[in-house]
């Protein structure tokens, strides 16, 4: 079984690039490049000095003593919540702004729905020096403010997206637009989502995560590889760079956790696997919510994260072929697990990577086995969605 990508720019059934003829030639230009590019020793430099100097890495695997404890097991976190701009998004962010550089583009694009993409990308243009427009729905600016402020202190040029629903969708087509007008760009995406090369590219630009995984489990228990990776999945970029190296490695059992918002059967979820079926959805064949006629579902999650309604094509091909396991996590688990993880550890995680720890709860693990959870984010942009909640969970 293959679980990368073949030639095609497929994953078994899903993927490919079902793109407006107008984008051929962007599209075209990157699937000739991105792969001469990313395995070239120059890029290979500066991603990694880059990575070194300005996002931090390596990021720590800590081993969870008092987690560990109250689930009777061995639990390493992987702190992507460390990272500068605290999450796993720079790690693709700062890779592909130095692909825009080796292709001579002078002008960098990007959409954003919570606006953690957009500060990313804003972060590294403003450290490359480059132009930076961000486009985002009408309706994400207003409830997204610090964000928006953030992007504009870097430097981005924030343009509110008025059309459709005036959401995420709608700022991917108006960035669609602009690439098409403005061939000189280079369109900064996000997940593991989109049409080929973009899934590929953002997975081997996540892909440190598990490759300092293996050489930190080495060293710390003398064993490269754990029993269990566990990630929350909103595209997918966190969860493929923490299972990248282990994928043909059927030792290694993977958990992908969906958000379930107010619970599967509510009207008011994101979890795409149990709720989806094959079709279209950014430029990409994958799983999706869609009605009977295939108009897009509005996903709901209390995580701006993993608010979307589909999931990358490599994770439809991974659930499909049963190499990974989908689970879930509702609302309500995954606060649990986040108030759960401050009070025994002392750290705030990302509402997102809190169902992840959700999972802890839902799976028996042995005395003995090893369990990562990739921690993807930190909590300080989800204090107020916290603070609403405290009185209910924490007595
Ligand atoms: C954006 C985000 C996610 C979801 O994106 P993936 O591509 O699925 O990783 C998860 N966690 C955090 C902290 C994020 O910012």
């Amino acid at each position: 079984m293959n679980y990368f990508v073949d030639t095609k720019g497929y994953y078994g059934n899903y993927g490919g690039s079902f793109i407006p003829e107008m984008l051929y030639a962007n599209i075209q230009e990157l699937q000739d490049n991105y792969l001469q590019i990313l395995e070239s020793e120059s890029f290979q430099k500066q991603y990694r000095e880059l990575l070194t100097e300005y996002v931090g890495r390596p990021s720590p695997l800590y081993f969870a003593k008092r987690l560990s404890e109250k689930y009777n097991t061995n639990i390493y976190l992987k702190r992507e919540d460390l990272n500068h701009t605290g999450a796993h998004k720079i790690n693709n962010c700062v890779g592909q702004v130095l692909v825009a550089q080796h292709l001579n583009k002078k002008k960098i694009i990007a959409e954003t729905g919570a606006g953690q993409h957009g500060v990313a990308t804003a972060t590294v243009c403003a450290l490359m020096g480059l132009e930076c427009i961000v486009f985002m729905g009408e309706v994400d600016v207003e409830r997204q403010q610090p964000n928006v402020k953030r992007m504009e202190m870097l430097g981005a040029q924030v343009i509110p997206v008025k059309s459709g629903s005036k959401t995420l969708k709608d700022a991917t087509n108006e960035a669609f637009r602009f690439w098409i007008n403005n061939p000189d760009s280079f369109y900064i995406i996000g997940s593991v989502v989109g049409a080929h090369p973009y899934p590929d590219m953002v997975a081997r630009l996540q892909s440190i995560i598990s490759e300092e995984i293996t050489w930190q489990l080495a060293e710390k228990i003398g064993r490269n590889y754990p029993d269990y990776i566990i990630a929350c999945i909103g595209g997918g970029s966190n969860a493929i760079g923490a299972y990248y190296h282990f994928l043909n490695d059927t030792r290694v059992k993977l958990i992908s956790v969906e958000a379930a918002g107010k619970g599967i059967d509510s009207g008011k979820s994101a979890a795409t696997s149990i709720l989806g079926s094959p079709g279209i959805l950014h430029a990409s064949k994958t799983l999706l919510m869609q009605t009977k006629d295939g108009q897009v579902t509005e996903p709901y999650s209390i995580s701006a994260g993993l608010d979307y309604p589909g999931i990358g094509p490599v994770h439809a091909h991974l659930f499909e072929t049963g190499r990974a396991i989908a689970q879930n996590a509702t609302d309500d688990e995954a606060l649990q697990a986040g108030f759960l993880l401050t009070r025994l550890e002392g750290i705030i995680p990302a509402i997102e990577s809190a169902h992840a720890l959700a999972a802890l709860e839902k799976n028996t693990f042995k005395k003995d086995d090893i369990v990562v959870v990739n921690l993807s984010g930190r909590g300080d942009k989800d204090m107020g969605t916290y603070l609403k909640y405290k009185d209910v969970y924490l007595k």
